[in-house]
């Protein structure tokens, strides 16, 4: 009998101890960050991600120069000829040329060249919704006809859609009534875009409305959202999102304070959202690697992916310059974790 219950209380302690993972685990576990910038040609970023067991995914997005889109797909068409098991990448398009009628044919000529190149989807990015306009001076907002047959073009070939649409629901508050440090300090440095400032544009709702308005023109069109699919507010508006359009996923990009700061409020509420939805949350950050300081630039990310980490996989009491208060992590479930930093990237982008 004392040797039953001596055997009951060894597997009960493997069980109990290989249901979750340490702080330790970090570099044995392969990961992926699924939102990633790089504007250099050097290995700041790889030799990084090698060390630490992530992959890369790189967004290209268009921010508004037509020329840097081409020389960034040429960028990474290269890098991922030289580490094609561990970098991934995407390509966007330009909205120069929007009022002439070859607009759309060259735009899907240009995107079937980027993917025929090795792009595994396309980004779409705010100023689509808060700055583009037409000859007419009218907003271009995400559902105009006219991106239809793009985005069904995308839906046709099974390439996602990556959407930056909107903003957090903060950039709509003045910096004082902000959620996160992460959001005074970004719209403190870009006035152009603390919607605050610019009550002439749509409001939070109505780049919302948009985007579904878009969605729901285009079941079978697989998306992406970014950052937390500009939902970063409240796991109750993403589930119901979530819910709502199931060929939908999001990254956690640039929008872990906004999780800290639910966290502090109801980690119980978080941690549920993360196991119900386990299968369309992709763990990404939104680097950006510009060639600089190499051991500075490390130093950094090293630090983000290890609090993320820390914050997903284990238990421990935290803070972060990014909120006030403390805040415990959600200690998921390693197949959770897994899912999260690798298994839902694979199954969403066909890549890896
Ligand atoms: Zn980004």
């Amino acid at each position: 009998m004392k040797k039953l219950v001596f055997v009951l209380v060894i597997i009960g302690l493997t069980s109990c101890e290989s249901k979750f993972y340490t702080l330790d685990d970090f570099s044995s576990v392969e990961k992926i960050d699924a939102h990633y910038h790089i504007y250099s040609s050097g290995s700041n970023s790889f030799d990084l991600a090698r060390k630490d067991n992530f992959k890369l995914f790189v967004i290209n997005v268009f921010l508004g120069d037509c020329e840097e889109i081409v020389e960034d797909h040429q960028l990474y068409k290269k890098l991922a000829q030289e580490n094609s098991s561990d970098f991934a990448f995407s390509t966007a398009f330009c909205l120069d040329g929007w009022d002439d009628p070859a607009w759309v044919e060259n735009t899907i000529s240009w995107i079937d060249q980027c993917v025929a190149d090795g792009a595994n989807s396309v980004k779409v990015w705010k100023n689509i919704g808060m700055e583009f306009r037409d000859k007419d001076s009218v907003l271009i907002q995400i559902d105009d006809p006219k991106f239809d047959p793009i985005f069904k073009h995308l839906s046709e070939n099974n390439i996602p859609l990556i959407g930056h649409l909107g903003e957090p629901r903060n950039c709509w508050l003045p910096l004082n009534e902000m959620t996160t440090k992460t959001d005074s300090s970004y719209f403190s440095r870009h006035p152009e875009y603390h919607m605050y400032l610019h009550p002439e544009f749509p409001s939070y709702e109505d780049q919302i409305a948009a985007r579904d308005r878009m969605l729901e023109k285009n079941p079978d069109l697989v998306f992406i959202g970014c950052h937390l699919g500009s939902l970063e507010w409240s796991v109750d508006e993403l589930a119901k999102f979530l819910d709502r359009f199931p060929n939908a996923a999001v990254d956690m990009a640039a929008r872990m304070g906004q999780l800290f700061y639910q966290t502090v409020e109801d980690r119980e509420k978080v941690r549920n959202f993360f196991i119900q939805y386990q299968d369309r949350l992709l763990y990404g950050t939104d680097i950006a690697d510009n060639g600089d300081d190499k051991e500075k630039f490390q130093t950094s990310i090293h630090k983000t992916w290890l609090r993320d980490w820390e914050y997903l996989a284990t238990d421990h009491t935290m803070n972060s310059s990014l909120i006030n208060g403390n805040f415990k992590g959600l200690q998921l479930p390693k197949e959770v974790v897994n899912k999260i930093y690798a298994e839902n990237f694979k199954k969403w982008y066909k890549t890896f």
